[in-house]
């Protein structure tokens, strides 16, 4: 395989070098995890690592743990196992992390270290945009955009197929979305793509490049497996890791961070945690993103802006008087969908919560 540098895989984004690193350890990125191993990339190709015994016993929450994208330092050397021993977890510039369904909701981290997420729906099931049934798949694009600004990435929407609707249709499903989300304080893209007929490559291609990483979202079917074999060309690395002591080994971890573009390019994400995504609604621990608030606040900006000329401060625009928020719904001012859009969205970001977060 041709091996990827370290700034293709985007390490050159971090500040320093891995000079700080002690003797025997290396740094690498997380490529795939499966049930505690850890499939490591870097410059010298790929290997298995396992988090250290005594990393273990110092952990307090999931998010000491490292995730698809996380850069860790990790030894040089295999242990017996054949693993090699991961030292540390090196500082998140964001994290994806989603809420699991169930009456205890517990945070599952998804992706690390991810500039940009791509939320993935099609030109079809955009159709009813400003807000398809609940059922469908274009529904939760708020959910993502929630999940993107909270933790620290930078949301682009991708409506994809667009082959399969006429140019006019197209136009309109864009300019529907654009509407739909328009009211939000920080702009997000829409890029219209195909990964049939290559159109609209090149535009998530600029977003991948200089040790860039894109992070796909959206359910299953909506064609980001395409999108990223679009994308790799032939810089897919090969799905089997080889083991430390040298010998091929197969390994049934599909590889979920992998790169593309080139020397000049970055990496991309596509993982099964990204296809239905409840928000966290808790600190993720990380030293830039200002987690869920910031995360709402950025997606539904207009809403979290009149909240604040409600008389009551803990308003929960419902019953209360003098609520700006329904003032603006029955002026005309904010869509009754829209409003409901964030009710539903807080609704699952909170359910099992025995107290609201915030
Ligand atoms: P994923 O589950 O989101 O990874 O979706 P896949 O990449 O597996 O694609 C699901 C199906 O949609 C496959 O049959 C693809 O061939 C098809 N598909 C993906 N992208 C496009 C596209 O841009 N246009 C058309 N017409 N079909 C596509
Ligand atoms: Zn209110």
């Amino acid at each position: 395989m041709a091996n990827v540098s370290l700034a293709q895989l985007g390490w050159r984004r971090r500040l320093g070098s891995t000079s700080a690193v002690a003797s025997g350890h290396r740094v690498s990125r997380v490529a795939a995890e499966h049930r505690g191993a850890y499939e490591l990339v870097d410059e010298e190709g790929a290997t298995t690592g396992a988090v250290d015994a005594a990393v273990r016993d110092a952990t307090r929450s999931p998010f000491d743990f490292p995730t698809v994208g996380d850069w860790v330092v990790r030894t040089t050397e295999a242990r017996h196992d054949r693993r090699v021993a991961i030292a540390g977890v090196l500082d998140r510039s964001s994290l994806l992390c989603r809420r699991s369904r169930g009456s205890r909701p517990r945070a599952q981290l998804v992706a690390a270290n991810a500039d940009v997420l791509a939320v993935v729906v099609t030109a079809r099931s955009a159709d009813d945009a400003p807000m398809p049934p609940r059922a469908d798949i274009g529904h939760r694009i708020e959910w993502y955009l929630t999940a993107a600004f909270g933790g620290g990435s930078r949301p682009v929407i991708v409506v994809n197929k667009i082959d399969t609707v006429s140019r006019a249709h197209g136009e309109a499903t864009v300019d529907a979305l654009r509407r739909r989300i328009g009211a939000t304080t920080t702009a997000v893209p829409i890029l219209a793509t195909s990964a049939l007929d290559g159109r609209g490559l090149d535009g998530l291609r600029a977003l991948t490049g200089q040790g860039a990483t894109v992070a796909f979202s959206g359910p299953s079917g909506v064609g980001k497996s395409s999108l990223v074999n679009r994308l790799a060309e032939a810089e897919v690395m090969p799905v089997a890791a080889l083991s430390p002591d040298g010998r091929g080994r197969h390994t049934t971890v599909r590889r979920q961070l992998v790169p593309v573009g080139g020397a000049d390019g970055g990496t991309v994400v596509d993982s099964p945690g990204l296809q239905d995504l409840i928000p966290w609604s808790g600190d993720m621990g990380l030293p830039a993103a200002g987690g869920v608030l910031d995360g709402l606040a950025a997606s539904f900006g207009e809403i979290t802006a009149l909240a604040q000329r409600c008389r009551f401060a803990d308003c929960a625009h419902a019953v209360e008087p003098d609520c700006a928020v329904r003032a603006a719904v029955d002026a005309g001012e904010l869509a009754g969908e829209r409003l409901d859009t964030y009710f539903e969205l807080v609704a699952d970001m909170t359910a099992g919560n025995s107290a609201v977060v915030w």
